[in-house]
């Protein structure tokens, strides 16, 4: 009787276990923006929060956390081995080190992914049922946003790219920076036969251009996004191309022009196509961090040009049935979030009016747009805290100032940002003295305990509903 017992336990042990493993849910959850938008203290603030921080105290708005249903996250074995691995704890020891002054940690220059299992009791359906305890696997994958800037070129000709980009050279935002690649460009004779060093001195020109404009203007629509961030194809010839003032219809073959083309073409089958059919097209959730603030402190021709970017990236996520982005990859994502992060740059009381500027930068043209199950929002949060808010007294009134060390300094500061307009200026509009927001070092943690904003809202909207 008790050898019945003991078979009929162990298959019920068996089958309980199958059911589990059947209820576990998995999620491909992409976090992107550009570079310096602040991706790897995003994810390295999630896992840190779901891993050693997870409590009601702290993530009260995650529903998981709330309910007390949560019941331990850990990293595991990520499933895509070809993928380098989020540096989680190198990240984690810059800001919480053993000694010595926290800092940030680098930035994301790849693609890189964690996997996490959340154990959970659930509390719906079938799964709360039968598994007391469920798992979601949540899968974080990290890419740099300027590798998303290349979308548009799968719809684009060599012709139809240049003329974009080349007339962008133009304006005068990037015409005078634009000098020494346009000389270099108006010496090459691209109807000569091929040279390849030329085009190679050519194209160096281009990428410093690229580099230049990014970091001393945040200007956005820059094309290839692989120059800027070339991942492991730095040096590749597939990265050598430019664009160029009216391509003629027909090409010398063999000529420098002819390899121009061909190395654009080259690009875009082997580099752009590549990562949405491998990667993009899986994700389920997709978070994109923009760095506002920075973009403002820029001015009105960056922050528009951001808005740009954003609706030229939101026009490919338009998943009405005739979308040629639907046509050609059936994306998953099912919720998209927009977050204006570094939050804490500012005082709590503008926090709303960061949310309502990215809102309105997103809005500005969904209207039109037609969103078939996909969900779209926007928020302001800051994944790592570096600011404390401090109230001053001054002149009878009380000022709400943020208190930290600004970014390379050794003082610390009481300072009063500004307020950020809550929604998109034009030129006219836009405040003569222009904005100024400081960045700050990370703050030193005692408690080894990472403080954030509205992380737990993140969360809540990214997998909340996965976790019931
Ligand atoms: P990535 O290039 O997108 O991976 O960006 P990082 O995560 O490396 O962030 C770039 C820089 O932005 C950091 O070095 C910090 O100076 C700043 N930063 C990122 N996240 C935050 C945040 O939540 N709060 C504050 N105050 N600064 C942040």
């Amino acid at each position: 009787q008790s050898f019945a017992k003991n078979t009929f336990n162990s298959l019920k042990n068996k089958a309980e276990k199958a059911l589990h493993r059947s209820l576990d849910q998995h999620v491909k959850l992409a976090v992107t923006g550009l570079s310096g938008s602040g991706k790897t203290a995003f994810i390295t603030a999630l896992v840190k929060h779901l891993t050693s921080q997870a409590d009601d105290k702290n993530l009260p708005f995650f529903d998981v956390m709330r309910e007390k249903r949560h019941i331990a996250t850990k990293i595991v074995p990520q499933q895509a081995l070809t993928i380098p691995t989020f540096e989680y704890t190198n990240a984690l020891s810059a800001l919480l080190p053993v000694e010595g002054e926290p800092t940030w940690p680098a930035s994301t220059e790849r693609i890189n992914t964690l996997r996490l299992a959340i154990k959970y009791q659930s509390n719906s359906g079938l799964r709360g049922h039968f598994a007391p305890q469920s798992t979601l696997y949540l899968d974080i994958i990290d890419y740099p946003g300027e590798w998303l800037l290349d979308l548009p070129m799968l719809e684009q000709s060599f012709a139809d790219w240049c003329e974009l980009q080349y007339s962008l050279l133009m304006q005068t935002a990037r015409n005078e920076k634009a000098k020494p690649f346009l000389t270099a460009l108006a010496e090459l004779d691209l109807s000569a036969n091929v040279d390849e060093s030329k085009l190679a001195d050519v194209a160096a020109l281009y990428q410093q251009l690229l580099v230049c404009l990014k970091e001393d203007t945040k200007l956005a629509m820059l094309q290839p996004g692989r120059m800027l961030m070339p991942g492991e194809l730095k040096g590749a010839p597939l990265l050598q191309f430019f664009p160029v003032s009216n391509v003629p219809d027909d090409i010398t073959e063999g000529s420098n022009l002819a390899h121009l083309k061909k190395r654009y073409k080259a690009y875009v089958k082997e580099v752009v196509k590549p990562f949405y059919e491998q990667h993009f097209r899986h994700f389920d959730r997709q978070i994109v961090l923009v760095d506002v603030l920075s973009a403002l402190n820029e001015g009105s021709e960056t922050l528009h040009e951001q808005s740009r970017v954003i609706n030229q990236l939101l026009a490919h996520f338009n998943y009405g049935e005739a979308s040629f982005f639907k046509r050609l990859f059936k994306p998953n994502i099912d919720k998209l979030l927009f977050a204006a992060n570094k939050s804490d740059h500012i005082s709590a009381q503008y926090h709303k009016d960061l949310a309502l500027l990215l809102d309105s930068i997103v809005h500005d043209q969904t209207n039109h747009l037609k969103f078939e199950g996909v969900q779209i929002e926007t928020m302001a949060m800051s994944s790592i805290c570096a600011t404390e808010p401090r109230q001053v007294a001054e002149k009878g009134q009380q000022l709400a100032c943020i208190y930290g060390k600004p970014l390379g300094e050794q003082e610390w500061l009481t300072y009063l940002p500004p307020q950020p307009p809550s929604r998109l200026l034009n030129k006219q509009e836009w405040p003569k003295q222009g904005f100024e927001f400081l960045s700050f070092s990370p703050l030193p943690c005692p408690d080894k305990r990472l403080k954030h904003i509205r992380l737990d809202h993140v969360m809540q909207y990214l997998i909340g509903d996965k976790l019931t």
